[in-house]
């Protein structure tokens, strides 16, 4: 325990002291005598034993609560709060303390709600962080979910591309399935398609639309100076970011736009151009590595279906062309026949068919060789081709006879049109026809003509060639019209063949005897 002299305890005390000392000497005073020694000392004692108690009682009732609760309101300063000091007394320090304690109370509460908003207003920063951390994710999300769906339907296009162009071998049917497939893609503003004969150099329009529209009419460019075909040129992929800074060749200029930016990929097979696609973009810029990629895999699926529609229609063409001539073939004109048939019966028009024969074709070959007989076949050829329509189908039916079908055209008309290709052929000047009888090469014709002679197509071929048979026995170098009474020749003709056959086959069997023994 310290003594302070200026502490309440001992001033208290002093006063006490003082309050005794001045008792015992009022008390002498009133005694009227000088207190001895001994009970001026046993005074004092007694003074100093009152001080020191009351110094006591006040130091532990009074200055020690009063010191602690000094010590706790300067913690409490400091930020201490939680500090409580107990009370156990009902005085007015009691009174004091308990003060001290509500007012602790109410600033832990403050403190702790202080606590909490902090921790809230914490919270929510971090939620505000994490939102808009989540709103860049969302943001980059969003994007990649935009650039992979645009993949998707990339590779959704060239699927659905492949799949068609497999199915197809007509070109202007792969134009079409081009434009409907790629335009919503790339071409939305502008495309061009281009054929060419392999080497690039003359180039036909197949297809253009949007800034390509008048394209179409130029129908065959040159293929070597448009921009718009410059791919072919270098025969790779070419983007034109800015077309306005690309000198423009005045000649072909007018098929390239002056301004946007333009996207260009040959179709090329091995080392065969076949054409080019072209698309073109209003803005600068307009084509990114995507749309890039996209253009020559279209270009590539394109290029294959090309070449495969030209190799099946080589392949057709020589399947039903006659070498020699170049005409239609009998494979072809079975089908042709089938058709012209059916549109004659359903239009109700009239269907003829010639049957051609050159004659005396065995003598001329024999005497000038076969070398100058196909030129005789190929002239002939020739001449039919050229005196006939369009629509008429001049086929060679086998050797040295002919089968024209004439739709449309009845039996009066037929015979006049087989008259003048019979004159044309007799008109001509034949190599060595001197050396067929009658000095000149000549064909016989036969004319049969639906719905007058005929019930079916084959019938209507089989009645032309027994009128070109009459024609012949005739005498040749003759057109004949079929007449009824022919089949009834023809059959009677036909018995009498059979009979002598027959006959003949008779006279020749002579059984061996080794014929007659039963195996058995
Ligand atoms: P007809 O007036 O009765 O028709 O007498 P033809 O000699 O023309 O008739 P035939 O049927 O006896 O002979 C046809 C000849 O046509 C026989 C054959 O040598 C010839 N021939 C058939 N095809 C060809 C061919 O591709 N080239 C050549 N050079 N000759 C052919
Ligand atoms: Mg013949
Ligand atoms: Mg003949």
């Amino acid at each position: 325990m310290t003594w302070h002299k200026n502490s309440i305890a001992t001033r208290i005390a002093a006063v006490a002291g003082l309050l005794l000392l001045c008792v015992q000497l009022v008390d002498a005073a009133a005694s009227r005598r000088l207190p001895s020694l001994l009970e001026l000392l046993r005074d004092l004692s007694l003074a100093a034993v009152m001080t020191m108690t009351v110094f006591l009682w006040v130091k532990l009732t009074v200055s020690q609560p009063l010191k602690e609760l000094a010590r706790a309101l300067e913690n409490a300063s400091r930020g201490d709060t939680l500090r409580r000091i107990p009370v156990g007394r009902a005085d007015e320090i009691g009174h004091i303390i308990e003060s001290f304690n509500l007012l602790q109370a109410r600033l832990t509460e403050i403190e702790a709600s202080k606590i909490d908003s902090d921790m809230e207003l914490g919270i929510a920063h971090r939620e505000l962080e994490l939102k808009s951390q989540l709103e860049d994710k969302n943001r980059i999300i969003e994007q990649t979910n935009l650039k992979l769906t645009e993949r998707l339907n990339q590779l959704q296009l060239l699927y659905d591309l492949a799949a068609e162009l497999a199915a197809t071998l007509e070109p202007q049917q792969i134009v079409e399935i081009l434009e409907r497939r790629l335009v919503p893609h790339l071409g939305r503003d502008g495309y061009l398609f281009v054929s060419t004969d392999g080497q690039g150099s003359t180039l036909r329009v197949l297809s253009g639309r949007g800034v390509f529209e008048k394209a179409g009419e130029h129908g065959s460019i040159a293929g070597h100076r448009s921009l718009v075909t410059s791919s072919l040129r270098r025969r790779q992929l070419v983007n034109i970011p800015d077309l306005s800074r690309e000198p423009i060749d005045p000649d072909t200029g007018r098929l390239a736009p002056a301004q946007g930016s333009l996207l260009s990929a040959p179709l090329l097979h091995k080392n065969t151009l076949l054409g080019a696609i072209t698309v073109w973009r209003p803005g600068h810029q307009g084509f990114n590595n995507h749309d890039e990629q996209l253009l020559l895999s279209v270009a590539h699926l394109a290029s294959l279906a090309l070449v495969n529609a030209r190799l099946y229609q080589e392949k057709l063409d020589l399947s039903v062309t006659d070498e020699l001539t170049g005409l239609a073939n009998r494979r072809l004109l079975g089908p042709r026949l089938e058709l012209e048939w059916n549109r004659a019966r359903r239009f109700e028009t009239p269907l003829s068919v010639l049957m051609i024969d050159i004659d005396h074709f065995k003598k001329y070959n024999d005497r000038n060789g076969h070398l100058l007989g196909d030129n005789v076949l190929k002239k002939v050829a020739d001449i039919l081709k050229s005196t006939t329509r369009r629509v008429d189908t001049v086929a060679r039916f086998g050797g040295e006879e002919f089968v024209i079908l004439l739709p449309g055209q009845d039996g009066k008309t037929a015979f006049n049109i087989a008259e003048k290709l019979r004159q044309s052929v007799a008109r001509h000047k034949f190599t060595r026809e001197e050396t067929q009888p009658g000095g000149k090469v000549t064909i016989s014709v036969g004319v049969a003509c639906f719905p007058r002679d005929a019930d079916d197509p084959h019938e209507l071929l089989e009645r032309s060639d027994l009128a070109l048979y009459a024609s012949k026995q005739a005498g040749r170098n003759r057109t004949t019209r079929y007449r009824p009474e022919m089949k009834e020749m023809a059959e009677e003709r036909l018995r009498q063949i059979q009979e002598r056959r027959s006959r003949r086959r008779r006279k020749k069997f002579r059984p061996r005897r080794l014929d007659l023994i039963d195996p058995t």
